[in-house]
């Protein structure tokens, strides 16, 4: 076989002269490709003209102040020169950049969008836990969003109504608890199927909400997952590092499912799972990267996480599995610490605690890692919470970047940009227009002072907007406008894989 290709090759290769020839002419046809981008950028009109600010595009290394010339929805030239616009916005002294891409966002409704569009987010895709009926699910978004949305199709609601679970977005009963029946884990493959036909972007897995899912089960889904080229978003099974049921085991097991199956993997919220074995987790995923496995991850820069009080996770055993007690549970609702008699009290009510858990050096570590993107998790609900939902983007770039210099500017718009848009492009063609300023790209652009962009939201104010982000296109649409935020706009579109 070599053999013959290297015979091939001679006989296809030109003299040298020929070949020169071809490559001036090549050069040529290229170099009249961009004219009409660069020569006469001058005499055409763009619908809008960002001018004079420091565009960064961590896609292609570019860090200069340019002119961007947006029409159509689309960006349409990256220019030194002035551009023409019917109008023109002055963002010299600030930062443009890509519309931030969150691939982990539960709150998918106007208040979550609201939030995520001032904290500069332009894509927000609900990928760890997902929906069961795909349609219904982007039907009821359509024409209705600010930002743009997408959605996986998951395992947790697909084992709560094969089960008949009493529980909410995440299980309670028997889809938490009880093993899958051979039938039951075909049904449950021939669901995630059925989803990824009607272009789900992904699969979401909740091992941890669902115990009782076997490991064979969970292979089943990831081979389903494997025929579609879709990445699988995990919540891995274990937390925290007591022996035998560890992160690290957790992590072992997905990564086999993926070497097993070649489903691409992505390990959502790294660091709440690792706890002070983050670095571990971390250095399990460059190693597996290094033999070829397909797998990244995300984290979010909070000390705490949060979830549902009746669900799985807070099964017998809890505190020694997570390393602390009662007084680290804050219940969302009135924000008051847990005892042991609020415990199981309000473990039988629908609602949230969050968890104070993760030690703030693993928080850095994580979010200064080059594995890592930065991921929300978060979803508000009348206004309570976790502060992730809102602050996520800008407490990256104010508190870690400006303040703390864990890394740079660049680095981190890299994990908030192009590092999810490749995450799910090979699946969803339409990523390879998001997260980039090229010309060509779709005009989701967020534009923001580095010296004053910070978080506001806390763990009493969860909704609190942050502030330094002055300017965010959807589509070419702004929805946050001189900092300000127009809800009398829905620019915001489906991002969904093909349709079968
Ligand atoms: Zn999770």
């Amino acid at each position: 076989m070599r053999h013959k290709k290297a015979v091939t090759f001679r006989q296809t290769t030109r003299p040298r002269k020929t070949h020169r020839a071809l490559w001036t002419a090549s050069m040529l046809a290229l170099a009249c490709l961009w004219l009409p981008y660069r020569a006469p950028a001058r005499q055409i009109q763009f619908e809008l003209v960002l001018a004079g600010g420091r565009v960064i595009d961590p896609a292609s290394g570019l860090d200069s102040v340019r002119n961007v010339g947006v029409s159509g929805g689309t960006i349409r030239a990256i220019s030194a020169a002035r551009l023409s616009g019917l109008k023109t916005i002055d963002v010299s002294g600030l930062v443009v950049a890509p519309g931030f891409i969150d691939l982990h966002s539960h709150g998918q409704d106007p208040e979550n969008y609201a939030a995520k569009a001032m904290d500069g987010v332009t894509t927000a895709l609900e990928l760890e836990i997902g929906a069961s009926d795909v349609d219904a699910w982007y039907a009821e978004r359509s024409g209705k969003s600010l930002i743009n949305y997408g959605v996986s199709v998951g395992q947790v609601p697909l084992r709560i109504d094969l089960m008949h679970d009493p529980g909410g977005f995440l299980p309670t009963g028997d889809a938490a608890h009880k093993p899958a029946t051979a039938d039951e884990v075909a049904r449950l493959r021939a669901g995630i199927e059925r989803g990824l036909k009607r272009g789900a972007l992904a699969v979401g897995f909740g091992i941890a909400y669902t115990p009782a899912a076997s490991h064979w089960e969970i292979e089943e889904m990831f081979r389903a997952a494997a025929v579609y080229g879709a990445s699988c978003h995990v919540h891995m099974r274990y937390a925290g590092g007591k022996e035998p049921e560890t992160s690290i085991a957790a992590l072992e097991e997905v990564i086999a499912d993926s070497a097993m199956t070649g489903a691409p993997l992505h390990v959502v919220h790294i660091s709440s799972m690792g706890l002070r074995d983050t670095g571990r987790l971390l250095q399990i995923i460059a190693e597996a990267r290094s033999h070829g496995i397909d797998i990244t991850t995300e984290c979010y820069p909070y000390t705490a996480a949060m979830t549902s009080l009746g669900s799985a996770l807070f099964d017998e055993g809890w505190q020694e599995r997570l390393g602390i007690g009662y007084h680290e549970l804050q219940w969302v609702e009135t924000g008051e610490r847990l005892t042991a008699e609020t415990f199981l009290r309000l473990r039988r009510m629908p609602g949230s605690v969050i968890l104070h858990l993760i030690p703030e050096e693993v928080v850095r570590v994580a979010v200064s890692s080059p594995l890592t993107m930065i991921a929300s998790d978060g979803v508000l609900s009348g206004g309570k919470g976790h502060p992730r939902s809102s602050g996520s983007y800008c407490r990256v770039l104010g508190r870690y970047v400006r303040e703390e210099k864990a890394l740079t500017l660049i680095e981190a718009l890299k994990k908030m940009t192009i590092m999810p848009a490749e995450r799910l492009q090979r699946r969803a063609p339409m990523m390879k227009k998001k997260g980039r300023i090229e010309i060509g790209a779709d005009a989701d652009i967020t534009i923001f002072d580095p010296g004053t962009v910070s978080d506001r939201a806390t763990y009493d104010k969860p909704a609190d907007y942050s502030i330094g982000i002055k300017y965010v296109l959807v589509g070419g649409t702004a929805v946050v406008f001189d900092g300000k935020l127009r809800s009398d706009v829905m620019p915001g579109a489906a991002i969904r894989a093909p349709i079968e």
